[in-house]
């Protein structure tokens, strides 16, 4: 059986105010772990073609034709909520038997992407298990996954071309041939902008991502990067991880992105053990903020948290979000002075977006700041690089773009 798995083609896809061009470098390609895991865990007498459109820079007629000229018996899409209008145009215009569609987007809308011509939609974070024995079935329909991540392989980054996956050109930092993996997913947190829809975290076994990091330094990994949601949830896993890590007598350098929160104990055993930096959302340094983003961390906790981190040599690549309805023009003009203070080298501004499905998006909804349901209505019938309207007017937006203009100008890295 032929399986061809891919990504959607950033062609179209609805335009996202929240990372400014900036902190996004075109040559920066993100590996398709989700699909790479699908592939490492079907059986031997799978023929797997994986494809990358957005890394390949491909439009979508371009991914159709690839797509078309393989002449797969399954087509496996991993389908993110910004890419619909892309997701539908390959399920429209390709000819594969049987089309089955995961990822992010599937959980909220299992039923239009099966209106939209799939056969069977992948719902939960983990499909690989259920993938694996609905092909063999040819299963149609809506399929609840419940894969635990102790029961599959990890994903074989050799399916693809690992050096193209290698960062040229980082803004903020440096990391020689960075490869990403994941140790958890899901994170327990409820903050009102993110989409992380994974609740339940499920955390790999230390011995497996022992193995997985070997797996990346046999490839030329020189630096790895724990891309979990929030890595840094149970401290007695880490403290695992360690342990094996010690064992084997591992040295690369790694980094991870996490939360706000880390014992002197963990700290100083990371350090030990060559971890470079944590990427962290904080978010703000404003207690009011915090709270109105439901963060469970203060600004007592951040500042606790940098004065650890000092200690141990680790680097902060800090996210923070500004455009929230109640940021003051004092807190505005306080913020880069309390970002030196605190020592983060790698600050990173997002602005406040109301990503679909989200509980400000649906605040925003139930306030009537919106008058419609803009997503609804786009999910329904996607049109290329749609923009949702600002919620609070062209005026703030465009004061909003400027300050976080000024902000990155202020940190820019000589
Ligand atoms: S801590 Fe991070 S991943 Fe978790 S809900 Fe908040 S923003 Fe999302």
């Amino acid at each position: 059986m032929k399986v061809l798995l891919t990504t959607l083609p950033s062609e179209g896809e609805f335009v996202n105010w929240t990372t400014p061009k900036h902190f996004q470098p075109s040559a920066v390609k993100y590996m398709p772990l989700g699909i790479l895991s699908i592939a490492s865990n079907l059986p031997a007498s799978c023929e797997v073609i994986i494809l990358d459109p957005p890394s390949e820079g491909w439009t979508i007629k371009k991914t159709i034709e690839k797509i078309e000229k393989e002449k797969p018996d399954v087509l496996g899409i991993s389908a993110i909520s910004r890419r619909v209008y892309a997701l539908n145009q390959l399920l429209k215009n390709t000819t594969t038997p049987y089309k089955a569609v995961g990822g992010p987007h599937a959980t909220y809308y299992a039923d239009q992407i099966l209106e939209n011509g799939a056969d069977a939609v992948f719902v939960g974070s983990l499909a690989d298990n259920e993938f694996k024995k609905a092909i063999s079935k040819k299963q149609k329909g809506i399929i609840q996954c419940c894969t635990n991540i102790n029961e599959i392989n990890f994903p074989k980054r050799d399916l693809l071309k690992v050096e193209d996956y290698f960062p040229k050109d980082f803004v903020l930092f440096k990391a020689e041939n960075r490869l990403p993996m994941f140790s958890s997913i899901g994170c327990p947190n409820h903050c009102n902008f993110c989409n992380v829809q994974e609740k339940r975290v499920q955390r790999k076994n230390p011995k497996t991502i022992i193995e997985e990091i070997k797996h990346l330094i046999s490839l030329g990994c020189k630096s790895i990067h724990f891309l979990d949601d929030n890595f840094n949830t149970n401290e007695e896993h880490l403290h695992k991880i360690l342990d094996e890590m010690e064992k084997e007598e591992i040295n690369i350098e790694w980094s991870g992105r996490g939360e706000a929160i880390i014992s002197e104990r963990l700290a100083k055993r990371l350090a030990d053990n060559n971890f470079k930096r944590i990427h962290v959302g904080l978010e703000a340094l404003d207690d009011n903020i915090l709270k109105y983003f439901r963060k469970p961390i203060r600004t007592k906790n951040i500042h606790a948290f940098c004065n650890i981190l000092k200690k141990n040599n680790i680097d902060i690549l800090g996210y923070f979000i500004v455009g929230t309805p109640i940021e003051t023009e004092e807190y505005r003009e306080n913020l880069p002075k309390k970002i030196k203070n605190l020592g983060i080298k790698y600050p990173f501004f997002n602005i406040l977006f109301p990503e679909p499905d989200t509980d400000y998006y649906n605040s925003l909804l139930k306030n009537g700041i919106y008058k419609k349901n803009y997503w609804k209505e786009f999910m329904k019938n996607p049109t290329p690089y749609f923009e949702i309207p600002y919620p609070y007017g062209e005026e703030k937006k465009k004061e909003i773009i400027e300050y976080v203009n000024g902000l990155i100008k202020e940190f820019k890295p000589n």
